[in-house]
Order: structure tokens, then C-alpha cells, then sequence
């Protein structure tokens, strides 16, 4: 406790000295929130990282690979909000302090005694495992540094970690923990491993190119890097691929601030210091959505696309843009930063020269034109995709194709702002086939998915914010429900848990439930491995002989129900 006293104090010195630059840094109260854990803290996450359609919202501690450490209260004030999911956050709480501010904390394993059976009392009263409830701040008060949990993994396919946020109370605005004096040493620089050029119209070029290209770097002796000299003519503009690491961990984090210069002054700056939920789609705006849909690397542009709403930049002169005009010099600076200050720089020399265009951005043309601020209906044999105006964020050629029962609705290069609707005719199939069709996407890798089919007479559709291939599948068999800690008949006096592994190989769980003796119990759904868990401690026995069933339907309905005997000492 004594030491991060001295570390919060050190903390609110940097905090008042950091005043005056455009950063946020003094805005927080840095001594009120204690950290969660109380073991060395060390990152696998940091806020605003770029993930899949969104920013990271909070910061990511590592717990030793190890499931079951105390997660402590940051502060004293009530818990506002319990969640509980398959996916996501997994078992969540978030709690509310009198300074405006609410903490949250995800993946946990279970809660603290009172708060676990707060939560179990409203699930037996819902039947449902997954749930959500907002206590009012007299149920359920917390002191500072009470335990409120144990770290877990739940919610999807996470490995043990804490998943940390502080939020605006009233905004919901999640803000960077690391601005509340959370501390974890970090001596590391970012790492810049990828430089990309754009020329941003059809006049433009950068070394006679028109599409994005990769620019060469050389590593500098002082540790920096130098872009080999462009040529440059028109607007253009430029993006890395960069992370952080931290002391400690081998986890690829992300950066606090990205800056660009031209010719010394400062034009352009991202820092990840708050965002709003609504506005982290644009994620797909500030990255090189097309290269992250060819190669899976993401690139961080220092330009602000037409359509980009993001908060997140704290300074832009003509959003990054870049004029370069014929026969003069530029020097472009690019400053990784990570939350220590860190800092690593790209320089790339540029000479403006109009030199002509070898490969120009020409869009492979097809018959289905997107014009972005237009509604678009397009058909094909039984297939049919509906746009709503503004899906896209850019006028752009579709590729839309039927073929061998496989539609293509583009590639995922592009990203999508809202949902559009994908219909197939199913007039040709039989009642009975119709009941066990639904509509699959296909990645890359020939993987298929189930997505929320809605069945309407000889329509099926689905309301999707994803493109690329698609098809109609068939699921006629049964899910799979196996017993897995104990045998029909068995006597399980000593057991303090009751498990069953179900698992469905086509459309997937839609959902499951569990009763002993014609009663509802709590089942907990790992999706990690199919385990459901029943705790004995839920429930007293008045006799020894009970009956589990368990019903688990796939997303098409195809049911397979289980029974099994099993005897308790009362
Ligand atoms: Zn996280």
C-alpha cells in the first residue's frame, strides 16, 4: 500500500507538469482508484488497442496464467450493474463511486459469497444463466478494497485475465485506466513495423503508384527508423503498423498517441485517452480496412476518412491530408507513443515531382455500382441483397455473384456501416427441408457459420454486417449431450458439482435446460469446452433418488433431450 502511495504522488507531479499540452493527462483524479489485483501488475491489453469492429475499452491485466486471484474493489461505492454472458465479458460487475466515475471488471470466474447469491436468487427467478440486472445503490455497497470476485476466463474463447475499466458514469465514455494512476512499468518503445503510403485521388501518386504501397524503412543508429526517399506528386497521406510492449510481458499492445509532422509541425494526432461506444465502428475507418482483410495486419492511418466520426484525434490540420506540390522538399515525422512516453519515429524525405502515373487506382468495374447515400436492391437466380442507404461509407463496385449454390456479396475488404439484409428464395425445398436450412457465412478458411436466419414462408433472411461468401446448409442431426462427471444410476453424495458436455457440430447451441426432478437448476455454460456445470450447494434434497434432464436445441430446433438417474445422501 506504502509503495503505491509514493507511486500515485509521483504520478500526480507528472499529472500537473503534463498540463498545457493538449492532453488529457490532468484531467483525472489519480489517487482514488487502487488497483484490482494485488499481485505485480502486468498488461496483456491496453485501452483503445484496435481490435475486431472496435477499440479495447479498458486495460487487460495478466493473472499469473491462472484462474481464482482475489479481483479487490478500485474503490467504495455500489455495485450498479451485474452481467452475466456466454460471450463478451463473461461474469461482469461494474461498480459506481460517489466521483462520478464506475469501474468495471470481466472474465470473472465467480463473485464474492454475497454477491453470488444476489445474482443466483434472480437467475432461479429468470431460469436463465445469462443475465443482467442493475441493483439499486443500497443493495449491494462496497467498500474499497473489499473482494468482490475471482478472476476467471469466462465469456468466449479467453484465456485467464482481468478484463478493467473506469467509465464516465453519466456519459458510459470509457477513459483510459492508465489516466486514473493505474501503474505498470513499461521502459520498452513502441515498435513500427510497417509503413504504408497513400495517394489519396485519382492525380496523386507516390513513386508513380496510385494504390497503397509499402515504403522501405532503414533502423537508424540512434534507434529511429528513415523511409527510403519517395517521390511524391498530389494528396496523399501515411499509416503504420505499430505495437507496445510492456516490462514484463510478451503480449503486442497498443499505442497511446500516434503524431505526425510535416516539415515540424505537428498536423495530426490520435491519442487513446476516451471514447464513446457508438463511435467505435469507425475503428474500420482509422485502419487500412482492405489490407486487414487481405493480410489480417492493421494499419493505423494519420489521415481522417470522409465518413470517420471518431473522438479519438486531438489535433488535425485538413485531417491529415498531405499536399505535396512539384519541386518541393518534405520531411514527414511519425511518433509512436505509449503511455509512459516511450516514443519511436519514422522520418520519410520527400521530394514533390509529378513524375506519370505507372499504376493508377483503377476499381475493377462490375454491373452493381454503389453509390453510398442510395438504397440498392440486387438480384441473382434466388438470391437477393438489399442496401440501405448508407451501408457503405464509400461509393464503391460490388462484387455480387451466384454460383454452384455459393453467393458471393464481395470480399470482407470493405467495411460496412450498418446492416444490410441477404434473402433467399426456398420456394423449390420441402416443408420438411425448410425446417432444417439455415443460412451459413464461409470464411476464408472454408469454415462455416450459422447466422441468424429468419424464416418467413419460401424466404429465409438474415440481417448481416458482414460481406463475402455465404450459402444455405441443411442440419438434420440432434446436438450431442454427454455425461460427464458421473454415470446414469450413480450415487454422487460427495460430489459438489454435477457436469454434462453438450456440443452441436452443424448450425450450433441455440440453447439449453437443465431440471432435476421436474425442476429448474442453474447451468452454467462454458462455450469454451460445452461443459454445463450444476453446483449442488443451489439446492436441499428431501430424497435420495433424482432424475436430471437436460433439453438442448441447435439453432435449426433439432432437440435431443437426456435423462439420467443419479442418488444423494439426504
Ligand atoms: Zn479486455
Amino acid at each position: 500500500m506504502k509503495r503505491l502511495f509514493y507511486i500515485l504522488i509521483l504520478l500526480y507531479n507528472f499529472a500537473i507538469y503534463a498540463q498545457g499540452d493538449g492532453s488529457l493527462k490532468s484531467t483525472y483524479p489519480t489517487n482514488y482508484f487502487q488497483n484490482p489485483l494485488d499481485i505485480p501488475l502486468l498488461l496483456s491489453g491496453t485501452f483503445g488497442e484496435l481490435r475486431t469492429n472496435h477499440f479495447h475499452a479498458g486495460i487487460d491485466f495478466k493473472t499469473q496464467q491462472r484462474e481464482g486471484l482475489n479481483v479487490f474493489a478500485a474503490a467504495g461505492g455500489y455495485i450498479s450493474r451485474i452481467k452475466i454472458s456466454h460471450w463478451g465479458y463473461g461474469k461482469a460487475i461494474y461498480i459506481t463511486h460517489p466521483n462520478g466515475y464506475t469501474s468495471v471488471y470481466a472474465h470473472l470466474q465467480k463473485f464474492s459469497k454475497r454477491i453470488e447469491s444476489y445474482i443466483k436468487k434472480k437467475q432461479y427467478k429468470k431460469e436463465s444463466f445469462e443475465i443482467q440486472v442493475f441493483p439499486s445503490s443500497t443493495e449491494l455497497p462496497i467498500s474499497k478494497n473489499e473482494i468482490i470476485a475471482l478472476s476467471g476466463s469466462t465469456g468466449g474463447f479467453v484465456g485467464p485475465h482481468l478484463h478493467f475499466e473506469i467509465r464516465d458514469t453519466k456519459t458510459e465514455k470509457p477513459i483510459n485506466p492508465m489516466l486514473f494512476g493505474i501503474q505498470v512499468s513499461d521502459s520498452k518503445k513502441p515498435r513500427i513495423n510497417t509503413l504504408i503510403g497513400y495517394a489519396l485521388d485519382s492525380a496523386s501518386q507516390i513513386n508513380g503508384i496510385g494504390i497503397p504501397m509499402k515504403l522501405n524503412l532503414l533502423n537508424l543508429t540512434n534507434g529511429e527508423l528513415l523511409a527510403v526517399k519517395i517521390n511524391a506528386f498530389g494528396k496523399i497521406g501515411f499509416g503504420i503498423n505499430a505495437y507496445d510492449q510492456l516490462d514484463g510481458s510478451y503480449n503486442k499492445n497498443g499505442l497511446y498517441s500516434l503524431t505526425m509532422l510535416v516539415n515540424g509541425e505537428k498536423v495530426h494526432e490520435f491519442e487513446a485517452s476516451s471514447f464513446s461506444f457508438s463511435e467505435s465502428k469507425y475503428i474500420n475507418l482509422l485502419i487500412d480496412y482492405e489490407r486487414f482483410g487481405n493480410l489480417k495486419q492493421r494499419v493505423q492511418k494519420c489521415f481522417i476518412e470522409p465518413s470517420n466520426k471518431l473522438s479519438l484525434y486531438t489535433k488535425t490540420l485538413s485531417n491529415g491530408y498531405i499536399k505535396i506540390e512539384d519541386g518541393l522538399s518534405y520531411t514527414v515525422k511519425i511518433i509512436a507513443k505509449d503511455f509512459k512516453g516511450n516514443t519511436q519515429k519514422v522520418t520519410i524525405p520527400i521530394l514533390g515531382k509529378k513524375d506519370s502515373i505507372i499504376v493508377a487506382n483503377t476499381p475493377t468495374i462490375t454491373p452493381y455500382r454503389i453509390d453510398r447515400t442510395q438504397f440498392y436492391k440486387f438480384q441473382k437466380n434466388n438470391v437477393s441483397v438489399a442496401f440501405p442507404k448508407k451501408t457503405f461509407y464509400n461509393d464503391f463496385y460490388l462484387d455480387f455473384d451466384v454460383n454452384d449454390s455459393i453467393v458471393k456479396v464481395h470480399t470482407p475488404t470493405v467495411p460496412l456501416n450498418k446492416k444490410y439484409t441477404l434473402t433467399f428464395d426456398v420456394s423449390k425445398y420441402s416443408e420438411g427441408q425448410k425446417e432444417q436450412l439455415y443460412i451459413a457465412s464461409i470464411n476464408r478458411k472454408g469454415n462455416t457459420k450459422y447466422e441468424t436466419t429468419v424464416k418467413k414462408d419460401s424466404t429465409f433472411y438474415t440481417s448481416i454486417k458482414k460481406l463475402g461468401d455465404f450459402t444455405l446448409l441443411t442440419d438434420n442431426e440432434q446436438p450431442k449431450v454427454l455425461l460427464k462427471n458421473f454415470k446414469d444410476q450413480q450415487w454422487m453424495t460427495h460430489f459438489k458439482t454435477l457436469k454434462v458436455k453438450i456440443s452441436d457440430d452443424e448450425s450450433g447451441i441455440q440453447s439449453y435446460r437443465g431440471t432435476i426432478d421436474g425442476e429448474w437448476i442453474l447451468l452454467e455454460y462454458n462455450v469454451k469446452n460445452g461443459i454445463l456445470t450444476y453446483n449442488f450447494n443451489d439446492k436441499k434434497f428431501t430424497t435420495a433418488k433424482h432424475l436430471l434432464e437436460v433439453i438442448v436445441k441447435d439453432n435449426v430446433g433439432n432437440t435431443r433431450t437426456i435423462k439420467a438417474h443419479f442418488f444423494r445422501k439426504k
